[in-house]
């Protein structure tokens, strides 16, 4: 049994990840501010004697003693990572110093949730780690791209001087139960306006591709990661490599809810990706890992979890 540190654990992966590891046997301390995080996502743990959650910013110093770091602590949304760049850039790299620091001190294996959007609007398809990715560094998704990479550089920074154990992911598009409703994701977003009757909003044309992982196999992925031997640090992508269209997506929501929504067009976002898929042939290597959630299975789960969270708000 191990002493785990899980920071953004009330948000949509972190508390998928406090569920397993506390399955597992472990201690979980759960660390967030609640920014995006919900209390309704550890509700059904909370009072497990195994379980503790901390109300704290982890952009301030934070004195505990774990055996390992999960760094999850971001909001991964677009809409809510750029209400507040400036915090989004601190919570990634003051976050990371804070987290990376710590895990100097009691000597602790740290993971980093990083992501696919290191990699910006790529112009590699698909993406390989080896890639150094097409990133603006002034644009309006340039708060969570370059906060994400600044983290990486800390954490393989800590690894060369500090020699930390440290293990990297870039995790890709993943959706799942505990995903907020009004998250702004494309998911998340398709669903609840499908359920609601609502127009379903896409973004350009719809032609932009994503690969979209189902949370399960994510979580199976980042424990594997944390567990392998201390050699290996990543960058590990993690994600499903089977990729779609926006446009593809909105249908298969509508058809699989139902519903009678209409598509309609929003102007695409600025620096919105054109394509994303994630080369997983490293964590096949090293993780003997795959995604084995289909989309059509992971979808049923996910509007089944809206439904019901929507039944419930009546
Ligand atoms: P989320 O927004 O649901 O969860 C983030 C959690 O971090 C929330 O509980 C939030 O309250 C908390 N938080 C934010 N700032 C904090 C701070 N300064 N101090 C303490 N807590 C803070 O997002 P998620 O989808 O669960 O993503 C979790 C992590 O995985 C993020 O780091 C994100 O960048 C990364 N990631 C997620 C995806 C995805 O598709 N879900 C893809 C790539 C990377
Ligand atoms: N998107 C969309 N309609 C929405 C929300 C998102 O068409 O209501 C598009 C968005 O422009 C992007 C894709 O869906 O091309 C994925 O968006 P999301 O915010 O989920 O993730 P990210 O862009 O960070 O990969």
């Amino acid at each position: 049994m191990k002493r785990i540190l899980i920071t953004g654990g009330a948000g949509f992966l972190g508390s998928h990840l406090c569920k397993k590891l506390l399955a597992e046997g472990h201690e979980v301390l759960c660390v967030d501010n609640f920014y995006t995080g919900r209390r309704s996502n550890i509700a059904e743990f909370l009072f497990e004697p195994s379980f503790e959650v901390l109300r704290h910013d982890i952009c301030f110093p934070l004195y505990v003693e774990v055996d390992e770091i999960y760094n999850l602590a971001c909001p991964a949304s677009p809409v809510h990572y750029q209400f507040d760049p400036v915090q989004t850039t601190k919570t990634s790299v003051h976050g990371a110093i804070n987290m990376l620091g710590l895990a100097k001190r009691i000597k602790a294996k740290i993971f980093q949730a990083s992501t696919s959007e290191v990699y910006g609007d790529p112009a590699v398809h698909p993406q390989t780690e080896s890639y150094w990715g097409n990133v603006n560094p002034v644009g309006p998704r340039s708060c969570y791209d370059e906060g994400k990479r600044c983290a990486e550089t800390l954490f393989f920074d800590y690894y060369r001087q500090h020699k930390l154990r440290i293990k990297v992911a870039r995790i890709f598009n993943t959706y799942g139960p505990n995903m907020l409703p009004d998250d702004g994701r494309v998911i998340s977003n398709f669903i609840v306006q499908a359920l609601k009757g609502d127009d379903i909003t896409l973004f350009g044309e719809g032609s932009q591709t994503r690969s979209f992982c189902y949370v399960d196999d994510l979580i199976d992925g980042m424990i594997r990661l944390m567990n392998t031997p201390d050699d290996i640090t990543g960058p590990v992508n993690l994600g499903n490599p089977v990729e779609n269209s926006i446009l593809e997506m909105a249908g298969k929501v509508i058809e699989m809810t139902g519903s009678s929504s209409k598509i309609i067009n929003k102007p695409l976002p600025e620096d919105d990706p054109t394509q994303r898929q994630p080369d997983i042939t490293l964590a096949r290597e090293l993780l003997k890992w795959e995604p084995k959630v289909k989309l059509e299975d992971g979808l049923t789960k996910t509007i089944e979890y809206f439904r019901q969270l929507l039944k419930d708000r009546e």
